[in-house]
């Protein structure tokens, strides 16, 4: 691993995107608490991108504190291990926010909880030394990741082993943690770099290892002053890069930053890895230094949940699994002004219509808007003003792109490359016809039959 001097410039932006109203401040300043143990977790089977797991317990069976609750053989499948000691009952299914409905396995709690300030000192805090880490075996880096159940903890959850397995043909340079939380009203990933930055220091330098990055960097955006500075003190030796990018949405997906901080476009249909690169979240790098250096499952993370329809916003450290209704009550509850509940960001994330439904790996935060906010006039026809196409980061064209996924024409939709649209919203948000575009674009994407 080669030393890279610290970074200081404000590195430009990726093309087209938008700016949409930060609403950060209503969480910014919260510290992170530990959400105390619910009386229930739903550990689902599947929350990750891949194949589902198989529950490993039965039910009455004595669950403790990190233990394996579902695993599955195949490679791209992360394992699910309890959020809390208890006793398992029989496997449902639960329709999480993102329509699917997947088997989960409920576990009752005993009583024996380990929670409040010595479950953020065993997730997040105490010494997180580097030494010794360039020591370390990749192999045994990706192992541990496995065990530990790592998925992407920016929202797209895909299973970090992975990502960190090499490989000869597509060898890798640079390690790019994501620091931006370009989302609006997010900011759990925020405060972890802000109160936390030495776990996510030493899961960068561990990624880093595994897949033998030669660069790595943290890349934030400009509107977290005070975390860009917290992690440049804590980089010693310079072996990390901090760079600022410019606040731009959507600046934290995977193509948009590697471009601006790098200068290297991911081409249409491929992988960062195609171009020698590994992109990792704050968080999943916090969670991967956990793992390999103090042997902990994922069991826990850390969701914002916040907007004006909520009477105090928080950042938490939450078991995973835990029913969104125990957050919400945890922050005081709605206010009367509450209009929607998005689970998420209010760009990629999905209303809420249930909130019994639990919180997974990939749940970043809960966002719960007033009435005024949501819109509330009604779709109308397409005026051609182009917007749309003038806003995607991607060059799609969503318009039509929404049209043939409306109309169920799959050769057109596949013509104007709908399976490269990454969800981001932003066409939605700048279509002055208030088309659900990129609603459309998603349910085309589960409708359109496999090839
Ligand atoms: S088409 Fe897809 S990638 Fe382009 S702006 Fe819309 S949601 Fe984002
Ligand atoms: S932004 Fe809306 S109204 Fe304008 S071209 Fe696109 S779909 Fe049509």
């Amino acid at each position: 691993m080669t030393v890279a001097a610290e970074g200081t410039a404000k590195l430009p932006a990726f093309q087209r995107g938008v700016h949409p109203p930060q609403g950060k401040v209503f969480s910014a300043d919260m510290p992170i608490k530990s959400l105390p143990a619910p009386p229930q977790v739903f550990m689902a089977m599947l929350q990750h991108t891949g194949a589902p797991c198989e529950p490993t317990v039965k039910s009455k069976d004595e669950v403790a504190l990190g233990d394996v609750v579902g695993d599955c053989d195949a490679f791209v499948s992360a394992p699910v291990h309890a959020s809390i000691s208890g006793t398992a009952a029989m496997a449902s299914v639960a329709t999480l926010p993102n329509g699917r409905h997947v088997r989960t396995v409920p576990i009752k709690a005993n009583g024996e909880q380990r929670t409040g300030e010595a479950m953020i000192d065993d997730v997040l805090g105490g010494e997180w030394s580097t030494r010794g880490i360039d020591a370390i075996d990749p192999d045994q880096i990706v192992t541990a990741t496995r065990d530990a159940g790592l998925v992407g903890l920016g929202g797209a959850a895909f299973p970090t082993h992975v990502k960190l397995t090499r490989n000869e043909k597509t060898p890798i340079d640079t390690l790019l943690v994501n620091g931006c939380e370009c989302e609006p009203y997010l900011t759990a990933d925020y405060r972890l770099m802000l109160e936390y930055p030495a776990p996510v220091l030493a899961g960068a330098l561990l990624a880093a290892k595994a897949v033998g990055a030669r660069d790595v960097l943290i890349a934030v955006e400009d509107n977290k002053p005070m975390a860009i500075d917290t992690l440049r003190r804590a980089v010693r030796g310079g072996e990390v890069r901090i760079v600022e990018m410019k606040t731009k949405y959507p600046m934290g997906g995977e193509k948009q930053t590697i471009l601006s901080a790098l200068g290297r476009r991911v081409p249409t249909g491929g992988l960062p890895l195609d171009i020698g690169v590994v992109v990792v979240n704050v968080g999943t790098a916090a969670a991967l230094a956990r793992a390999v250096l103090r042997g902990k499952p994922l069991t826990h993370r850390v969701v914002t949940v916040t907007g004006p329809g909520i009477h105090q916003p928080k950042n938490l450290l939450v078991p995973i699994g835990t029913p969104y209704r125990a957050l919400i009550d945890f922050c005081d509850g709605l206010t009367e002004s509450a209009g929607r509940i998005i689970a998420g960001g209010p760009m990629m994330g999905f209303t809420l219509a249930n909130l019994d439904v639990p919180v997974t790996k990939g749940t970043s935060g809960v966002v719960v808007l007033t009435g005024r906010e949501v819109r509330q006039a009604g779709e109308t026809q397409c005026v051609r003003c182009g917007r749309c196409a003038d806003v995607c980061p991607l060059n799609l064209v969503a318009t039509k792109i929404a049209l043939a996924a409306r109309s169920k024409d799959w050769l057109l939709a596949k013509r104007y490359h709908m399976a490269a649209c990454m969800e981001c919203g932003c066409c939605a948000y700048a279509c002055p016809a208030k088309i659900p575009l990129v609603q459309l674009i998603r349910m085309g994407k589960v409708q359109m039959p496999r090839e």
